[in-house]
């Protein structure tokens, strides 16, 4: 069989519930269950490609998917119980015909060793109670709960997983990732560089979007009588509209038309729902999200999840859609011919690349809302909204590095974002614990979004051409996927 069918029947095996939800009926009712015995299979069967693969993109998605299983925590198995509910749930599919190997996998899990860092073990409590919630609504079945329910008292986290309590006990190393988080980084999620220069380059870029995001604010505060950037958010937050579903509707009509125009084409096939985000999801999607349906069969349609406890006001809302439809969604949409290896859905590979598109369209579409009058009120928040937004995105990046490999403790961290930015504790400590559950993760938006742009910058087309191509390439790893644009831009001599 060709390496890519093999890479493909590996992503089967793996990610049964994904490629059911990606239109493959032959994945319906299957679990990986992520044993012992059944990852050394895996990883077996991954060695021996290896050997004969010779394709970047296949050597990089191969390892990726080896170091996974080598690198694997419980937390994976329970934090994945929800959106395999969801799943079920999209697909009209009763979760019943999942529920025994659920049983079976946690089952095992109580058997295994639970001596396991502390921070592991608050992820893995976390998944398990957002599991309970969404179980208890779609099925009657109490054994999983009751599975789960044991595991979890097995943990040992017995306090309430609030911030305090979650900063607290968030020492320094308290992921364990120390040794591991280059392999994470690197191997799993094929992002080429070193955690240092990451680092480095993030801490310039913060300072850099400091001193205009102070500007901003500075103007806010003086206009709007208000003391600090707290002060600001907080006013801000008091402007979030109630129907949240119906004014994302009517922005993402407006926003369509000059994006269209000026920034990228879409393809005919786009399609969207957009759907409030299930409580039991909540803590995963902390805000927004994109997801695709049916990406590898006839019916594909894009999900885009917006979470109503998040408070999202106008400005954020544009900045959310920006980047959750128009870069995330219309990426899918634009590129349902491409490859089939860079369309399989949730590959730890393609999150890094679908962030360096979504990030990059909001800096792009930032750029051109100054010139689309949208009013003077309206420029000045949102300019405070997505600076703010990229000073997230630097700091994220850098809680990454430094959480990880046990250079500061989460309150340490907090504590020097705080001096530095201004934001309050609380918000950036929302902003960054969901990005633990995938080490590297957040390394990509910054690191994509700026080499994105050097490229656009020297590309010899237009730039609603470059970006049109470059939306079509759908999500190979982050290398492949950058020398994948660099050809773009020098397709055509000037
Ligand atoms: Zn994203």
């Amino acid at each position: 069989m060709k390496i890519e069918n093999e890479i493909v029947e590996l992503y089967k095996e793996i990610y049964p519930v994904y490629a059911f939800m990606q239109g493959i009926s032959e994945c319906r009712g299957k679990i990986f269950i992520p044993s012992k015995t059944n990852r050394k299979k895996v990883i077996r069967k991954i060695n021996l490609l290896l050997k004969q693969a010779r394709d970047k993109k296949h050597l990089i998605i191969l390892k990726s998917l080896k170091y996974k299983l080598e690198l694997y925590k419980p937390y994976q198995f329970v934090n994945g119980l929800g959106s395999y509910l969801f799943n079920y749930e999209m697909k009209k599919t009763s979760v019943s015909e999942i529920l025994p190997d659920l049983k079976e996998g946690v089952r095992i899990l109580i058997k295994e060793d639970t001596k396991m860092p502390i921070g592991i073990r608050i992820l893995c409590a976390m998944g398990i109670d957002n599991a309970i919630v969404g179980l208890k609504k779609m099925s009657k079945d109490g054994e999983l709960i009751y599975l789960l329910k044991r595991y979890r008292a097995k943990l040992n986290i017995n306090f309430e997983l609030n911030r305090e309590n979650i900063l607290h006990n968030f020492k320094k190393n308290s992921l364990g990732r120390k040794k591991e988080y280059k392999k994470y980084l690197n191997g799993v999620m094929g992002v080429p560089e070193a955690p240092r220069k990451i680092e480095k380059l993030c801490l310039k870029w913060l300072r850099l979007t400091l001193s205009e995001f102070n500007l901003v604010a500075d103007k806010i505060k003086k206009k709007y009588n208000l003391s600090d950037v707290g002060e600001i958010d907080k006013f801000l937050l008091e402007k979030s509209g109630k129907n949240l579903l119906k004014t994302a509707d009517e922005w993402r009509k407006k926003l369509r038309l000059p994006i269209e125009k000026n920034l990228l084409e879409i393809s005919k096939r786009h399609k969207v729902k957009y759907i409030i985000t299930p409580d039991y999801l909540e803590s995963k999607l902390p805000i927004a999200a994109a997801s695709a349906m049916n990406y590898l069969s006839g019916d594909f349609e894009n999900i885009l999840f917006l979470t109503k406890k998040a408070k999202i006001n106008d400005y954020f809302l544009v900045d959310i859609l920006v980047h959750e439809e128009f870069g995330h969604n219309v990426n899918f949409s634009n590129s349902l011919d491409s490859n089939i290896l860079d369309r399989l859905i949730f590959l730890p590979t393609m999150y890094p690349t679908a962030e360096i598109i979504a990030t990059y369209l909001e800096y792009r579409f930032f750029e051109l809302s100054k010139k689309l009058n949208l009013g003077r009120k309206f420029d000045l928040f949102y300019s405070y909204v997505v600076f703010k937004r990229f000073l997230i995105v630097y700091l994220r990046a850098i809680a990454d590095i430094r959480i990880n490999t046990g250079k500061n403790s989460f309150a340490e961290f907090l504590e020097w974002a705080n001096n530095e930015t201004g934001i309050n504790k609380d918000s950036l400590f929302h902003d960054i614990f969901g990005k633990f559950f995938i080490p590297g993760y957040a390394t990509a938006y910054p690191l994509g979004m700026h080499a994105l742009e050097n490229l656009r910058k020297k590309s010899n087309i237009n730039e609603k051409e470059f970006n049109t191509k470059v939306w079509s390439l759908g999500l190979p790893p982050f290398s492949v996927f950058l020398d994948s644009a660099k050809k773009i831009g020098k397709e055509f001599k000037k």
